[in-house]
């Protein structure tokens, strides 16, 4: 009897952690807004509170409600009914999703690393979206980064005795680091201090999932990014010195190297033979 009460709540909680996860998520997405529009104009995340970029009507909170309230409100300031941008409402359904995909990936994870890992993907849609927007990826999110990284990543592997994944992790942030560092003094012009501060995220967050994880995540970027440039040096939309982001493919790399790597770096040894995991 408990056994199957235990069952049906293990898949009950299976299926309905992800979608509260994600709804949650859409709430940080409405933060996140707030975090891409603020913090490349140097300005505070908390105050004062959200207004309309318009006429400057502060925002009520059911007016506040992730993407039902743009859509409720048909896109337009309810004041002085100047357009709301419909990135907001996309920001905020975006990051309820990878939430909820997030969610579902870490499930059984200790929830330090799931908090890590949602905490990656909030900064990971904010930095895309501000490099996008500024060419900066802003050490006021960079930085701390580290240390919440740290704090929660060493708090996972101490608690579930998995020192080794603590000594891949800063292992990890110092080859990605310094390998940015390289590549940023050999072409300046293609990295900018800001991608190198920021690899060394990455390298601490991929490198506590393990080596696979780490090197496809970081190969993809290059990949990605290559692609990316060639294809618009071929459609003649820039040339060969234009500066393109590069944030925006390091974290592209970084998530499939979350998510895939397993299944990557099984076929690529099946290639020359191997079916055995290592
Ligand atoms: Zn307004």
């Amino acid at each position: 009897m408990f056994l199957v009460i235990g069952r049906q709540f293990a898949i009950w909680y299976r299926l309905s952690m992800p979608i509260y996860v994600g709804l949650f998520g859409s709430l940080v997405g409405s933060f996140l807004n707030v975090v891409i529009y603020r913090i490349p104009l140097k300005r505070s995340i908390v105050s004062p509170p959200s207004a309309c970029t318009g006429c400057g009507s502060r925002i009520k909170g059911y007016d506040n409600v992730p993407v039902l309230s743009w859509v409720f409100l048909g896109g337009k300031c309810r004041t002085c009914k100047s357009k709301i941008s419909v990135r907001y409402p996309i920001v905020e359904l975006i990051t309820g999703i990878v939430f909820g995909i997030v969610a579902w990936k870490f499930h059984g994870s200790p929830l330090s690393l799931l908090v890590a890992f949602l905490y990656l993907a909030a900064v990971s849609i904010a930095l895309a979206l501000i490099d996008l927007d500024t060419h900066t990826l802003p050490n006021r999110i960079v930085i701390p980064s580290y240390f919440v990284g740290a704090l929660l990543l060493g708090v996972t592997g101490l608690f579930s005795g998995n020192f080794n994944a603590i000594w891949h992790a800063l292992a990890g942030m110092a080859m990605l680091g310094l390998f940015y560092f390289g590549l940023a003094l050999i072409y300046p012009g293609g990295m900018g201090m800001g991608d190198v501060k920021f690899a060394g995220v990455l390298g601490l967050f991929l490198g506590y999932l393990g080596w696979g994880v780490l090197l496809v995540g970081a190969f993809s970027a290059f990949v990605l990014g290559g692609f990316f440039a060639l294809a618009l040096i071929i459609s003649r939309k820039a040339n060969r010195t234009s500066g393109i982001p590069f944030g925006p493919w390091m974290l592209t790399g970084a998530w499939i190297g979350v998510f895939f790597s397993a299944s990557i770096v099984q076929q690529y040894l099946s290639l020359f033979g191997f079916n055995n995991r290592f």
